[in-house]
């Protein structure tokens, strides 16, 4: 039996400290926030998307960072031994479209509180308000905890549990990459992913708080494409955002967002070209004598109309019977492609999640452990690995959590 310190009573956190006290450990979890799963508790939008429900190339297709690494960890504890788990502990779980994993609830706490009861099981004891300062390392072998009160803890392992930069409200400060790098593990660049763009074109904000349903947006790089998908997105007052743009975000490389990037929405991607162009005519043959500004309300949400007809250049007066071929043709090229310029991501208080973290090259990928100090594990968001909205995430810390748990010695 070992002594075993986690840092971080996040979701990874919490799985590895259940699972090394499952292997029979004695194990203490280290939490600087007043309570555990503080960001569990803003997941899903309070409702807490637990994992996917997804078959395992579903899971490994939804990471973007360093799949491959994943395997032990997946095959190891998947998204079926984690809903079992919380099962086997009393929390009833339902299946949403796109497989998303919801407690029965609708309550993200329900999750935590089972996660809870599982660690009191186990007899895991919590220290909460208590902030890891720093690692003791002797010989490239841990020795324990320094805590910033000045105490140490001995300890002959340590997970690093602490998270990413993400919501730093919610205790993401960001500390497992001092650790980490201070014991000789290499870190990689760091940017926020699944998060809002920042858009140019100042009429965005006009259109602040409409969303569109079944749209196509695609990201270009010039003329190198590096995203399209089809789904929703939202306006908002400094850019859009919604789950085809955080997908977006998450797809593509913080580098290429050195560039001035260009996003388009097709809305109306049911449509070719052609085809819209038939259908405009028909509505225009059906309000004959009205005017342009009144005659395209079938085809778009009345708030993007003044934003349409003015990027279009047609006279909003005109009756549409005056609008020529060429203007309409125009307006069909908007409706396909409305042309979006991207300056920036918003920043770590709006990412869903970290890109980057501490190099997998550093770690065993069979059992998240560091291949530079010996018992010191990392697992969760801490690590250099995102995946895509959907449950994704989450089963990440489950299954690096439990991995680097049942690791221990
Ligand atoms: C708004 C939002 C919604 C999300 N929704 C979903 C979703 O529905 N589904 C999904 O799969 N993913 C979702 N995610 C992503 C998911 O929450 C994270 O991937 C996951 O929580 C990472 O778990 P973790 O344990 O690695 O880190 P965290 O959950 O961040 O936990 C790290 C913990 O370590 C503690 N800590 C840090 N440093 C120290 C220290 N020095 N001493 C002591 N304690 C320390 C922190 O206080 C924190 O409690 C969402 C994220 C956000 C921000």
């Amino acid at each position: 039996m070992s002594n075993v310190i986690v840092i971080g009573g996040g979701a990874a956190g919490m799985m590895a400290a259940y699972a090394a006290a499952l292997c029979g450990h004695q194990v203490k979890l280290i939490e600087q926030n007043e309570k555990l799963g503080k960001k569990i508790f803003i997941t899903g939008k309070g409702r807490c998307n637990i994992t996917n429900a997804g078959d395992m190339d579903n899971l490994f297709a939804n990471v973007m960072s360093n799949p491959k690494f994943l395997y032990s960890a997946f095959y190891t504890f998947n998204n079926e031994q984690m809903m079992s788990f919380l099962e086997e502990y009393g929390l009833k779980m339902k299946v949403e479209r796109g497989n998303r994993v919801f407690p029965v609830s609708d309550h993200s706490s329900d999750v935590i509180a089972t996660l809870r009861k599982a660690l009191a099981n186990k007899n895991v004891e919590v220290f909460l308000h208590t902030k890891v300062n720093h690692l003791l390392v002797t010989k490239e072998q841990i020795e324990g905890v320094g805590l910033s009160d000045g105490r140490e803890v001995p300890a002959d392992a340590v997970i690093v549990a602490t998270g990413g930069f993400s919501y730093q409200t919610t205790g993401a400060t960001g500390d497992g990459y001092r650790f980490a790098e201070k014991t000789g593990h290499k870190l990689v660049q760091r940017t926020p992913a699944l998060v809002p763009f920042e858009i140019k074109e100042a009429w965005v904000k006009e259109l602040q708080g409409l969303s569109l349903r079944n749209v196509s947006v695609s990201v270009y790089n010039e003329k190198k494409k590096l995203y399209e998908d089809f789904g929703e997105m939202l306006f908002t007052h400094f850019g859009v955002s919604g789950p085809l743009i955080l997908s977006a975000s998450g797809m593509i490389k913080a580098k290429q967002f050195e560039n001035e990037l260009k996003l388009y929405i097709d809305l109306k991607p049911a449509l070719t070209a052609e085809q819209l162009d038939k259908r405009i005519l028909r509505d225009f043959d059906e309000a004959m004598n009205k005017q342009f500004k009144n005659a395209i309300g079938h085809l778009l949400p009345a708030k993007m109309i003044p934003v349409l007809i003015d990027l279009s250049g047609i006279d909003p007066e005109k009756k549409v019977n005056e609008i020529s071929r060429e203007e309409r043709t125009g307006l069909v090229a908007l409706m396909k492609k409305l042309p979006l310029t991207i300056t920036g991501l918003r920043g770590w208080n709006e990412a869903i999640i970290t890109k980057g973290g501490v190099s997998v090259k550093d770690i065993n990928p069979s059992t998240m452990e560091s291949k530079h100090v010996q018992n010191l594990f990392f697992c969760g968001e801490v690590l250099d690995l995102d995946a895509l909205t959907g449950g994704y995430n989450l089963q990440i810390a489950w299954s690096t959590g439990y991995l680097a748990g049942i690791s221990v010695q």
